[in-house]
């Protein structure tokens, strides 16, 4: 087995208390609804290219650019979800989130103390409240 599927959330068993499982559990659940807006973004942004395209105004620039403010949207919908409900490390205490960094996506992993602080769905779906 390698380091890095050692270190795989999936593999770890991380048992939260009631009111960190609750937490994880709504930030989630704010996380996966907020993908349908970005769905319906992105179905917007897939139909003004093609209308760029119809009309001779084809970029390359604005499809990256397109795709740019999707990356930053996405990461702004997690690190909100993760704030709003003030997710905490079942292990430190600490908060996860110092603020919204639209540049990173937010990991599985204590910025404090190291340890996997996030459940994955499956543990979520499984544990017991
Ligand atoms: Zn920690």
């Amino acid at each position: 087995m390698t380091n890095k599927q050692k270190n795989d959330p999936a593999d770890k068993l991380l048992t939260l208390n009631p009111i960190t499982l609750a937490a994880q559990r709504a930030a989630r659940a704010d996380v996966k609804r907020d993908s349908i807006i970005l769905l319906a973004l992105v179905a917007a942004g897939v139909l003004i290219q093609l209308a760029l395209i119809y009309y001779g105004f084809a970029n390359v620039l604005w499809i990256i650019i397109f795709l740019g403010i999707l990356y930053l949207i996405s990461n702004w919908r997690q690190w909100r979800a993760y704030t709003k409900h003030e997710l905490h490390c079942p292990y430190c205490t600490k908060p996860l989130t110092n603020g919204i960094q639209l540049l990173k996506r937010p990991g599985p992993y204590c910025p404090h103390c190291g340890e996997i602080a996030l459940a994955t769905g499956r543990q979520l779906e499984n544990q017991k409240t």
